[in-house]
């Protein structure tokens, strides 16, 4: 089967394994730079961004992660992953690092300012039928670089897109999913 690794630095990461072994992949956390080899994709968990990043930078993961991606690793990003695998971000702390990878910039706890946390019902290219989605002081996709596909948007903003290798959501799909975001990915994964 296919191997995943799900970052586990903090974050949902149990729930990203149970998404993905509906799927039939063999999924498991990831910390250090060496558990990263092999892997046939990557997930990084919702969470907290700027923690993450403290941690990766920590554990010396940054720059082997940076690596993987720029290479091709296939990476899935939910949430705080999302802003992980962003190039550029709006209201970050002062001196928040990022992965990168995706040429988007990333708008932080976006939705926060009307609501916290809500749930909506999405329409998304890639997945069939409607997903539900929870969001949990989520980040919106606030502009794209041209080789970035938006696959759904609440009202005007992108809240899932791919580039290439590279898919994220501002939502968290392992939450009440039922594994069909998770399944778009492994498709990605396959693909490559
Ligand atoms: N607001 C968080 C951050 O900035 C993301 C929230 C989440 O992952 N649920 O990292």
């Amino acid at each position: 089967p296919l191997r995943i690794g799900v970052l586990a630095l903090q974050g949902d990461v149990r729930e990203h394994v149970r998404a993905l072994e509906a799927s039939d992949v063999e999924a498991f956390g990831v910390r250090r730079p060496r558990e990263l080899d092999g892997l046939d994709g990557l997930v990084l968990p919702g969470g907290e961004s700027t923690t993450i990043a403290k941690l990766a930078r920590h554990f010396e993961v940054l720059e082997p992660l940076r690596a993987c991606i720029r290479e091709g690793l296939p990476t899935f990003g939910t949430c705080a992953g999302m802003i992980l695998l962003a190039d550029r971000i709006v209201d970050g702390t002062a001196d928040q690092e990022t992965i990168g990878g995706l040429d988007v910039t990333v708008r932080r706890n976006a939705f926060g300012r009307q609501v916290d946390s809500f749930e909506a019902d999405l329409e998304m290219i890639g997945v069939d039928g409607s997903v539900h989605a929870v969001f949990i002081r989520a980040p919106w996709v606030e502009q794209v670089g041209d080789g970035v596909k938006i696959l759904a948007a609440v009202g005007e903003h992108p809240v899932a897109i791919r580039q290439g290798h590279l898919m994220a959501t501002s939502f968290h799909p392992e939450i009440d999913g039922d594994g069909r975001v998770h399944g778009a990915f492994v498709d990605l994964v396959r693909g490559r």
